[in-house]
């Protein structure tokens, strides 16, 4: 009995303080626990959940914090910290990380980035001589080698801290020849075959742009857009309506997506299909779709990926969730915010249509924290990737396996971060246990270029993430001295 009026006060106490700590500091998030066992309710915070962290609030706050809570604040320990600076960049030497230091400066400048993304692709196409600077600045610290066997060396490096990795062969979006598609498609493979004799490497990632023509997909994509009817329905209707020349070209795309998963399947090896721009994404989508129906009936191989960018993508989500039940395959997803953002509002602007992107960040998170709880919440019939640098949502999904008693290396549940970003989360996330990634891009200096310059604005564009990196990577150099 004691014990129930305890509780009942520490709800109130949590909900006062919870909402006290909103207006104290925006880099810190509160979320009430609930402890299985215990049946209590215990707070959490997402950068250090200390004893003078709360009484700085219950100070501010005026609040009398109650003894019990104080016991508990003090047995209480974070599911993960991403603050230790130690395990984040122990495989990166001090000369490194100072190039790292100089980089994550120079683009914390946005005019000189502005410039950058300019003219770096004009240079490449000019042929000018920059590749030099390129491979040992930005290159060097995004990508993993210009070849398969380049990466051997970063993914030997991360695997000695338990972190995996995700290669990506870093062709995508142009209008190539069906030569060029077909030999991507024989890339792909090798990777895949490839990753199967490496113990760290448990996926690869697909662009269909880096094998199909990127106007057939806008064509198709646009088509589907003028049907009704579910996802698949209106993609079977369209590819009905194409000429006789575009359905061999999209049989021939079809083919070499089938030929990847059929390897992928054979070889154990994850197919991650990423999302591009949303003017293509339909048919992406549904022949994605249609290879987890053939491939993911027992365990998940082809992974689609979710924009949660977009304000439709949550009850996309949702929908695929239903049709896995109904057609009894895994759906596997990897949820991403979205990479495209700046260039999306400004086609929906210079086109006059509404933009398909979220009115603000807040949205956006919302619903990708909300897209990660649903699919954590249905577990056994969804695999996810939580495919984000963002510190609270990677928190929260790791306090969901804890609370929920789950291991934190569960079969449906993998983490990954991009390779050169978030070293903090990824490390510590690998010494915490979980089942974590670095996704490593290889490729030739001209091919990975788009990639290149989308880190460049996101790390210019993406508010704090340059500065957190850049102040990471500070803290760590001193350390050492
Ligand atoms: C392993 C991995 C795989 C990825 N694969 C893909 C992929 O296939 N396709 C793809 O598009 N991206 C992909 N990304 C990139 C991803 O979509 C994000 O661009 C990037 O990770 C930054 O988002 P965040 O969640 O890490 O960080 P945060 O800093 O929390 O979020 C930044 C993101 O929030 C969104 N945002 C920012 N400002 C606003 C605003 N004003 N209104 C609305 N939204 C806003 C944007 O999406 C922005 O990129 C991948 C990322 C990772 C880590």
């Amino acid at each position: 009995m004691a014990g129930r009026a305890a509780d009942a006060q520490i709800c109130v106490i949590v909900a006062a303080v919870s909402l006290k700590l909103k207006i104290i500091s925006g880099s810190a998030v509160f979320y009430v626990r609930y402890r299985r066992g215990g049946g209590y309710y215990v707070p959490s915070c997402s950068n250090g959940c200390t004893r003078s962290f709360f009484l700085k609030i219950q100070k501010t706050a005026a609040l009398p914090l109650p003894d019990i809570l104080i016991g508990y604040m003090q047995e209480e320990k974070l599911p993960v910290s991403f603050d230790n600076t130690e395990f984040a960049f122990k495989y990166k030497s001090d000369g490194e990380l100072r190039q790292a230091r100089l980089l994550f400066s120079m683009m914390g400048q946005p005019a000189l980035v502005k410039l950058g993304t300019r003219l770096t692709p004009w240079a490449i196409k000019n042929k000018l001589p920059i590749k030099g600077l390129i491979r040992s600045t930005i290159f060097k610290q995004f990508v993993g080698g210009e070849t398969l066997e380049e990466t051997a060396k970063v993914a030997a490096r991360l695997g000695r801290y338990n972190v995996q990795v995700i290669l990506d062969y870093g062709v995508e979006g142009g209008e190539d020849s069906e030569k060029e598609y077909d030999h991507a498609a024989g890339e792909f493979i090798r990777v895949i075959d490839y990753a199967a004799t490496q113990s760290n490497i448990p996926f690869m990632s697909v662009k269909v742009t880096g094998f199909s023509r990127f106007s057939l997909l806008e064509k198709i994509d646009r088509l589907m857009t003028a049907v009704t009817g579910t996802l698949i329905k209106r993609y079977l209707q369209v590819i009905d309506q194409l000429d006789t020349a575009e359905k061999e070209e999209w049989h021939r795309v079809r083919t070499r997506l089938l030929r990847i998963c059929e390897r992928a399947a054979e070889k154990k090896i994850g197919v991650l299909i990423d999302a591009e721009e949303t003017w293509i994404q339909d048919p992406v989508d549904a022949l994605t779709i249609l290879m987890m129906d053939t491939f993911n009936k027992m365990t998940p191989i082809i992974y689609n990926t979710v924009q949660l960018y977009r304000h439709d993508r949550l009850q996309f989500l949702k929908d695929c969730h239903e049709a896995a039940v109904e057609r009894n395959f895994v759906l596997a997803v990897k949820l991403v915010r979205g990479a495209y953002m700046e260039k999306e509002r400004a086609r929906a602007t210079e086109r006059g249509y509404s933009s398909p992107i979220q009115p603000d960040k807040a949205s956006t998170d919302r619903d990708y924290d909300s897209g990660v709880q649903f699919s954590l919440e249905h577990l056994e019939r969804i695999a996810l990737v939580v495919a984000t640098h963002n510190e609270r949502s990677n928190l929260k999904a790791v306090a969901f396996l804890q609370e929920n008693g789950l291991p934190p290396d569960h079969p449906h549940v993998h983490f990954s971060q991009l390779y050169g970003m978030s070293d903090n989360i990824t490390f510590n996330l690998a010494a915490a246990g979980c089942s974590v990634s670095k996704y490593l891009p290889f490729g030739p200096i001209d091919d990975v270029i788009p990639y290149l310059m989308r880190r460049a604005q996101e790390n210019t564009s993406v508010k704090g993430q340059t500065g957190r990196e850049l102040g990471l990577i500070k803290k760590e150099l001193l350390r050492r001295k």
